[in-house]
């Protein structure tokens, strides 16, 4: 193998698959030294039980979509299928004397380890690794006093424009090459889910301010009308095909804001909670396995494989939950009230322990994002003992989101002759109405495997009740002085760079 003795950077790409607004890029393009750009799929964090293999395809239409971006300045994007620390190996091999940069990951414990271990191995090699913060999430802090004034700093610094020149070839030798059943795997694109790239994250924002979120608002909550009027952004924010500063700079100074305000400021509002989530899971990523609050670990749960069969098929006989739980499957989307309302059901009705279902939704979910998924679970399956504890009740979220069954009967076609009068609970038909629909409750469709008011109310007693728990309640301090802030503020973005 040569080896190059001059030096080169590296820029080692992770949930930052972008051109744009992307500081390591900016790092080293303004210098005179060559760069190579890079990204790797790590065997071990495939294998992961959160991994899938849509968020792979849309890592891989990402990383095409940034290949033909760089492609006019003779920069490839050179893709590895190996242990971040063997491909690293290599690499310093043949350049040892590079400097790699990247975006600071808050991810899963894994991915903390595997960060680690790439720290021992630049030790023992003239290598460095700089690392710089993503979006406004900070590392190094253990309350958040002043987050909310260094998030705002953040945002309101200008978008990067990153600009490039064109690359010499640099000698490289990929010894981990793709497999090509992987690439054929990748290569499949399937319909029913958004595309990666940034391409197809501007035209989301794009279409979103443009005419999609008009009614944001007042459709957020609706599973069928959320999916056109939400602005769909989450997959690109979690894969980084677009940065939470870029959407905010381009909403806030766009010719629709005035008309929309409401809307837009709802849509912002939430992108600063996405960097909310994602900092407690930066300080604390245990919340992956354990529960946020300590003293939930004592409440006791029974598993019913049953129970979390039914959950994951959409076969609990409660018809939005199904449809939900059918179309994520399907599509990768459901918006935040139907999440929420899925692992209330999970938590509360089904009392099941929220490990039973958390990955599940994690490979489901196209947006799939550590710092909020786990934080977010936990929190409506009411293991933080700081949050108000919402127990959905399944029959009123789909009379007032779903009154004609419309989302429903997408979903669960085997209801698609049931009236909307049954619609919301189908075992209240009667033999004869049965027999006029044509669909039998408990053959062709199961009867709810709970029942809802009795189980909704079991659960209030035992997760209200728990409450009281001594380790419950110490822990509450604990978490309020690590992940809450002191005082909230309205969002407020100046768009510097768009003056
Ligand atoms: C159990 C559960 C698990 C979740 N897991 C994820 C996940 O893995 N990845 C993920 O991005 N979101 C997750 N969410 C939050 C939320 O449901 C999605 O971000 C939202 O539905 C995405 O749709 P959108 O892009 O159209 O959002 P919009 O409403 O248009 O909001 C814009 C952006 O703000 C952020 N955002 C919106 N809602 C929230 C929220 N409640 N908390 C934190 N950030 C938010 C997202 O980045 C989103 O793309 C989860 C929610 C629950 C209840």
């Amino acid at each position: 193998m040569q080896s190059y003795s001059d030096k080169i950077n590296i820029v080692w790409l992770k949930r930052d698959i972008r051109s744009q607004d992307h500081e390591p890029l900016a790092l080293v393009s303004a210098k005179e030294t060559p760069f190579l750009v890079c990204y790797i799929f790590e065997p071990s964090l495939l294998k992961g039980h959160d991994s899938s293999l849509r968020h792979q395809r849309f890592v891989y239409q990402s990383l095409h979509d940034l290949e033909n971006r760089l492609s006019a300045y003779n920069i490839p994007v050179n893709i590895f299928y190996g242990e971040a620390v063997d491909v690293i190996a290599d690499l310093i091999k043949q350049f040892p004397a590079l400097t790699m940069f990247s975006y600071q990951e808050s991810g899963t414990q894994k991915t903390w380890n595997r960060d680690k271990a790439v720290i021992r191995l630049l030790k023992d090699s003239e290598a460095v690794w700089q690392q710089v913060q993503k979006n406004g999430v900070q590392r190094g802090i253990n309350h958040r006093r002043t987050w909310d004034k260094n998030w705002y700093a953040t945002m309101n610094t200008p978008v990067i424009t990153n600009e490039y020149t064109h690359q010499p070839d640099l000698p490289l030798e990929n010894n981990f090459p793709l497999p090509i059943d992987f690439i054929e795997k990748l290569s499949t694109s399937i319909p029913d889910f958004q595309p990666g790239g940034e391409s197809y994250a501007w035209k989301y924002l794009q279409s979103f301010t443009q005419e999609r979120g008009k009614s944001y608002h007042w459709q957020i909550s609706k599973p069928r009308e959320s999916r056109k009027s939400c602005s769909r952004l989450s997959p690109y924010l979690a894969w980084g095909n677009i940065s939470i500063k870029q959407v905010l700079h381009y909403t806030k100074s766009h010719e629709n804001f005035a008309s929309n305000k409401l809307a837009f400021t709802g849509m912002m509002t939430r992108l600063k909670w996405h960097d909310h989530f994602i900092q407690k899971f930066e300080v604390e990523c245990k919340y992956e396995t354990h529960c946020v609050n300590q003293g939930y670990e004592l409440l006791e749960r029974t598993k019913n494989t049953e129970f979390i069969k039914a959950w994951e098929e959409g076969l609990t006989g409660f018809p939005l939950v199904d449809a939900c739980m059918r179309c994520v499957k399907k599509t990768g989307w459901i918006n935040f009230r139907m999440r929420a309302m899925v692992v209330s059901m999970l938590c509360h009705h089904f009392d099941q322990d929220w490990r039973h279902g958390v990955y599940h939704l994690a490979r489901l979910f196209l947006d799939y994002e550590p710092g909020i998924h786990y934080p977010q679970f936990q929190m409506q399956a009411g293991t933080t003992g700081t949050n108000t504890v919402r127990i959905y009740n399944p029959i009123k979220q789909s009379q007032d989101h779903d009154p004609n069954g419309i989302f429903i009967k997408k979903w669960v076609p085997e209801l698609r002759n049931v009236p909307k009068e049954f619609i919301h609970e189908p075992w209240r038909m009667s033999a004869m109405e049965e027999a006029t629909y044509k669909v039998y409750i408990g053959k062709d469709y199961p009867k709810p495997i709970v029942d809802c008011k009795g189980a909704a109310k079991k659960a209030r007693d035992k997760i209200w009740g728990h409450r009281k728990n001594l380790l419950v309640k110490k822990e509450q301090q604990r978490i309020l002085a690590t992940h809450i802030r002191p005082n909230r503020k309205q969002i407020n973005i100046k768009p510097k760079s768009l003056k």
